[in-house]
């Protein structure tokens, strides 16, 4: 597969591109208990926020972070924030056409141009794959192609990876840790810590919940209840470690 080059033309950046997710906020994810809170400008783990705030700081304003996947736990009426993201429309660092956090920006910029909610996605076929915005990026037809040629997995990542390189390290790095956070609320909630509020709960209740009571994040949680060293997974997981090792041992 030909190398990807980003043209610089900063679309993916602009808030029409940032704000194309049509889906209603608030909601619940279907049959799960996870509620989608706030409608995300761009999807952030804990840290990533952190990082975002101090980086508006140091530029002279304030970022202001909200949570973006949550889960309302009803035991210890607490909001477990799984990511978060900010209230504004359009990203806030985008100046002059360039990215004035490049070499702090999140797994979610990183990706560009790639833009599909998981790995899974791409390999479940056509109907639930979402093109890139991106001018320079293959299009339909392209994507049908080369998804219609029956490649293993271990191809797909080669080409996948050959093609997109540190972009698609970021994609992957980004679903391991989704599905990481996903596991962990699975683990507590099958341990007992927390109940977890369920789609059968009116969507307006959970979210006047969210906004009375308070809101931890998901790993400060797992932290405190359970000695989990998720610390050292995430920091470990900034230079995207994972991702290469996932990479490399699947091209073995
Ligand atoms: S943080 Fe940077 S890369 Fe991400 S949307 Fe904003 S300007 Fe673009
Ligand atoms: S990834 Fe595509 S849309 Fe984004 S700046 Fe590069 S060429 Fe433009």
């Amino acid at each position: 597969m030909d190398k990807f080059v980003c043209k610089n033309c900063g679309l993916c950046c602009k808030e029409e591109s940032l704000n194309d997710d049509k889906t209603e906020y608030p909601r619940f994810s279907p049959n799960s208990y996870i509620y989608y809170y706030h409608k995300p400008t761009l999807s952030l783990f804990e840290w990533e926020a952190k990082t975002l705030q101090e980086e508006a700081k140091k530029q002279g304003f304030n970022l202001t972070i909200v949570p973006y996947k949550v889960i309302y736990d009803q035991k210890n009426k607490i909001s477990l924030v799984i990511q978060y993201t900010f209230k504004e429309t359009s990203c806030p660092f985008f100046k002059e056409n360039k990215c004035s956090v490049y070499n702090k920006r999140a797994l979610v910029c990183q990706l560009f141009p790639i833009q599909i909610g998981s790995i899974s996605d791409l390999i479940s076929g056509m109907n639930e794959f979402k093109i890139s915005i991106c001018p320079n990026d293959m299009t339909r037809e392209q994507w049908a192609d080369f998804l219609g040629a029956r490649i293993n997995t271990k191809e797909f990542v080669s080409n996948m990876h050959e093609r997109y390189g540190e972009s698609y390290l970021a994609l992957l790095e980004r679903d391991l840790l989704l599905k990481e956070s996903n596991d962990w609320a699975k683990y507590i909630v099958d341990l007992g810590l927390i109940e977890p509020a369920t789609p059968d709960l009116k969507v307006e209740k959970i979210k006047n919940k969210i906004e009375k009571y308070p809101q931890i994040s998901l790993i400060d949680f797992m932290i405190k209840h359970t000695g989990l060293n998720a610390l050292g997974f995430i920091y470990e997981s900034n230079d995207l470690k994972h991702a290469k090792l996932f990479v490399k041992n699947l091209n073995k």
